[in-house]
């Protein structure tokens, strides 16, 4: 039991990540430490959004739920020039690791740190795996399975006598990828829950895999190609294992950097759903390495699976040229596109930008519901499971965050809030 007469006040700050997707930022403190959950950008066209400023000597602990940018982005600015701990789980270490100095290599120098950075970052954070209690003065952090990412860890946090629950980005559903989230919480007094999907349910997770197989079967048959614009972290291993589960018969092209991430995925079998289907997956795709098996790949009909997931640079930007030119070819996009990116863009007015011009796409364009986030009523169950007596919402567009504070107030009678970007609560 925590010791609940030890209880004092403590701060919540919004940094970023609040009524919008992206630049994840939490602050937590009380007179004696400060914690940061998640450290995340936000990339709108070529742009770089940060979390609002805060003094990184302010910051004692830096706790990162998962290795998309979203999240981890901006965590090596609090190793500029010093040296601090942070803590992550022991697969999303290496991802994070790799999905920063790839950050790095395509931001060409307009980033505020660099390979230092990341290295002290990542090689002096305590990695802890799920359920691993790490005990330091004062307070008690576990990572719970968040069924989101790969190695993606919801907070866990005991801290002067409450105990914090921060969902971070969240699936409670089962995919051919990973087992859903951890929900047997213990007794929970503050809870931050996201809410990327509050106004829509998804339809059940087997009918999407077999209509996404369909429609590519159907490309390839009528001689197209079918892209895959997908994160290379998670979504692009996802969507490799559902098309092994279904002895999808025609060539798999898989570029960027999921490669490395599939290698690193398959010496982790323990922190996956269906180790054996990746690794069968792995072994049946064509690795692209170069820029000649790229122009290659593009002769033939078949299936392209490619960074980065909403189109924001990345090999995807090459083939998108040539199968955005064919009414016989098709971009199949598997996850939550934000606002303001060229993803959205196309998927909404079928118009992109490409290496800065706007181009129009002439190829069949569809949204495939495989969503690595909880949908509607799973975010209501998930809060009700909860049942925390301080609830906040964060992590959506704006109607999304007050739509799930609004039912956890009036149906569950808690006490919620939709915070906004730099607001500070005292709980
Ligand atoms: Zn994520
Ligand atoms: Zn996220």
């Amino acid at each position: 039991m925590l010791d609940k007469k030890r209880i004092k006040k403590m701060l919540i700050k919004f940094l970023g990540g609040v009524r919008e997707v992206g630049r994840s930022a939490i602050y937590l403190a009380d007179e004696g430490k400060c914690f940061l959950l998640d450290a995340g950008v936000m990339l709108s066209g070529r742009e770089v959004k940060y979390p609002m400023h805060i003094p990184p000597r302010e910051v004692d602990e830096i706790i990162i739920t998962h290795a998309h940018l979203d999240h981890v982005g901006a965590a090596p600015i609090f190793f500029i020039g010093l040296g601090r701990r942070s803590f992550l789980t022991t697969l999303t270490a290496p991802l994070a690791k790799l999905i920063l100095l790839d950050f790095i290599r395509v931001s060409k120098g307009a980033l505020p740190f660099e390979i230092l950075e990341v290295d002290k970052f990542v090689e002096k954070s305590e990695k802890l795996n799920y359920h691993q209690e790490a005990s330091k003065n004062g307070f008690k952090l576990t990572f719970l399975p968040a069924g989101h990412a790969p190695g993606g860890g919801q907070v866990m946090l005991e801290f002067k006598g409450r105990r914090i629950l921060y969902t971070g980005d969240i699936n409670t559903v089962e995919t051919t990828l990973l087992k859903g989230a951890f929900t047997d919480y213990p007794p929970i007094d503050i809870a931050i829950v996201e809410s990327t999907y509050a106004n829509k349910n998804h339809p059940v997770r087997e009918d999407i895999e077999k209509e996404f197989v369909e429609k590519l079967e159907e490309v390839v048959e009528r001689k197209g190609i079918a892209l895959v614009p997908a994160f290379g972290i998670g979504r692009s291993q996802e969507v490799i294992t559902i098309l092994a589960k279904y002895s999808f018969p025609y060539e798999v092209y898989y570029d960027g950097m999921a490669r490395t991430v599939t290698q690193i995925l398959l010496d982790f079998p323990e922190w996956l759903s269906n180790p054996s289907l990746l690794e069968k997956a792995a072994g049946e795709v064509i690795w692209i390495n170069t820029q000649r098996q790229r122009e290659s790949a593009l002769k033939n009909p078949g299936v392209i699976v490619t960074p980065a997931g909403m189109l924001q640079g990345g090999p995807v930007n090459f083939y998108l040229k040539k199968v955005g030119d064919s009414k016989k070819n098709l971009i199949a996009f598997v996850s939550y596109q934000v606002d303001g990116t060229p993803g959205r863009l196309l998927l909404e007015k079928g118009v992109t930008t490409v290496d800065g011009k706007l181009v129009r796409v002439k190829s069949e364009i569809k949204h495939f519901e495989l969503s690595s986030h909880s949908g509607k009523s799973q975010l209501e169950a998930l809060i009700k499971k909860i049942n925390a007596d301080t609830t906040f919402i964060v992590h959506g567009e704006s109607e999304n965050c007050e739509r799930l504070a609004e039912y956890a107030r009036r149906v569950l009678g808690l006490k919620a809030f939709a915070p906004k970007l730099g607001e500070s609560y005292t709980v």
